[in-house]
């Protein structure tokens, strides 16, 4: 029998939705978990993937791909790159494996949702595999962590970290389980598929892929890389299903979930990718900014998928371009003075060239974060380092769960907590849309306790440093640290002006 070509048989295979007989559509395809919108079948049946693979060729693909990168690992394996690599490098390792590791194999639970409730054979068929990308993801963010954790237990945060109550554990499952797990599967695929994966990926793997590359990282700079080409193929689920629920009268729900997580993608990656870029990256081997790929990554592209879709931008949009100027440096000072908290070492990063490169691309940051690590800065030089440390904790945000910030030293004072009282409790938020996201939704949201209140509840005992430092699970030996030998820089310069 002659062979038939792909595409002439793949939208047949594909198209699995029947009639059931012996149970109801509704108990087959729960509406709650496949389409709270109850769009008729064959509206979804019109779903139309962009990218169309068979199951012969993704195997034969994705082996190329572990072949790609696990042979890279072995001729690599002895070259001790990550011992001699510079601080700042391996907090950007660290740092990526124990927030992103785990959160890989919960986006194989996403794609499972995805595989079987989704309405459309093809979202079902993206979905199925969706799950096998993140499972080998899952997989590559463990198993390069874990050969050198015998060398230093932070890298065992790799796998470590989501089973913890470490902050940054708390505010990660809080974003992730809102956007990938907890709502019906046409949202999901948004939330997800459209804003996550599409865009904000991007900013961590590319900018981080580029830099480990001319850093020399072969290794790290193929697995990311290996790893985005799966996402940037199926996140693909979520355009056609986009464009289904604008054609069909759903675009206000479909705008309200990717406002939402947007946003909260946006805090995320302002947290993790932030410092890395501007802070923790080698001066030398810097090519942008965290900004700048922001612009380039998210702004533009997101801005002209949005226009195509006939989704409007966020409401929110002037505050985001507002925060992208501050918050990061901000976290980053955070993460920084708050580091026994954290499972990486947070360099500096503002030595006298550092904080010009800063300047220059940030203008006014001397004016407002350098006096700030002014203060830091003098106190290391006076022999004070205890007062560069944490005695308490920082407020957060009741719904992104991490730390209030503000650019220092502004005459326009920016720093603000929101509050609003539902059910005889006050909450607090960082910003507008982390309390629109909240009073949107509060049945969602209302019963989790951030660190603080827990701390407050009476949960964390002792009531000090060390009792929450042992609430997030992390030891002595683990905990970040910071030698402060950049000081040497500045202690030269007094030297020589005295
Ligand atoms: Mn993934
Ligand atoms: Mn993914």
């Amino acid at each position: 029998m002659a062979e038939l070509d792909r595409m002439e048989w793949y939208d047949l295979a594909r198209t699995t939705s029947w009639t059931p007989k012996y149970v109801e559509q509704d108990e087959l395809f729960p509406p709650e978990m496949s389409d709270p919108h109850n769009l008729p079948q064959d509206v979804w049946d019109t779903y139309d993937e962009p990218y169309k693979t068979t199951y012969r060729d993704y195997v034969r693909v994705q082996r190329d791909k572990d072949v790609g990168v696990y042979s890279v690992r072995a001729a690599l394996g002895r070259s001790n790159f990550i011992e001699k690599a510079p601080e700042g490098w391996r907090s950007i390792l660290k740092s990526h494996y124990g927030i992103i590791g785990a959160v890989e194999f919960t986006a194989a639970i996403y794609c499972s949702r995805a595989a079987r409730f989704g309405r459309a054979g093809g979202m079902r068929n993206t979905g199925m595999f969706g799950i096998l990308d993140e499972i080998r993801h899952g997989q590559l963010e463990f198993i390069f962590p874990h050969e050198y954790a015998k060398k230093d237990r932070q890298w065992d945060w790799a796998v470590k970290t989501y089973h913890t109550n470490n902050w940054t554990a708390i505010a990660g499952r809080h974003f992730i389980e809102d956007v990938m797990v907890t709502r019906d599967v046409p949202s999901s695929t948004l939330t997800n598929g459209f804003c996550l994966e599409t865009g904000f990926t991007n900013v961590q793997f590319i900018s981080l892929s580029a830099d480990a590359a001319r850093m020399g990282d072969y290794t790290f700079s193929n697995v990311v890389n290996s790893i985005q080409t799966d996402e940037s193929r199926h996140a693909q689920i979520g355009a056609p299903n986009l464009e289904i629920l604008v054609k069909n009268g759903k675009k206000d729900a479909a705008q309200h979930v990717l406002d939402l997580s947007f946003w909260r993608s946006w805090k995320l990656f302002l947290t993790l990718t932030g410092p890395a870029v501007d802070y923790y990256s080698p001066l030398d081997r810097r090519e942008k900014s965290f900004k700048e790929f922001m612009e380039e990554w998210i702004i533009a592209q997101y801005e002209r998928q949005i226009a195509d879709m006939g989704i409007d931008h966020p409401w929110y949009w002037d505050i985001f371009l507002d925060e992208l100027n501050y918050a990061h440096h901000g976290m980053h000072m955070g993460l920084w003075y708050w580091r026994p908290t954290l499972f990486w070492n947070p360099v500096a990063g503002v030595t006298p060239k550092e904080r010009d490169w800063l300047e220059g691309k940030y203008p006014g940051w001397n004016d407002t974060f350098g006096k700030a690590w002014d203060v830091v800065i003098d106190n290391l030089l006076n022999g004070r380092k205890e007062k560069t440390l944490p005695e308490t904790l920082p407020m957060l945000c009741n719904l992104c769960q991490l730390p209030i910030v503000a650019p220092p030293g502004t005459k326009t004072f920016k720093l603000h907590d929101h509050t609003h009282e539902h059910k005889g409790r006050l909450y607090h938020f960082c910003s507008e849309p982390c309390k629109w996201i909240f009073e949107t939704e509060p049945d969602r949201y209302e019963g989790h306790l951030s660190l603080i209140d827990r701390f407050l509840a009476g949960e964390i005992q002792p009531m000090t440093v060390p009792g929450v430092l042992n609430f997030m699970g992390i030891a002595p030996g683990e905990m970040g640290d910071d030698p402060c030998d950049w000081i040497e820089a500045y202690r030269a310069s007094v030297k020589a002006a005295s």
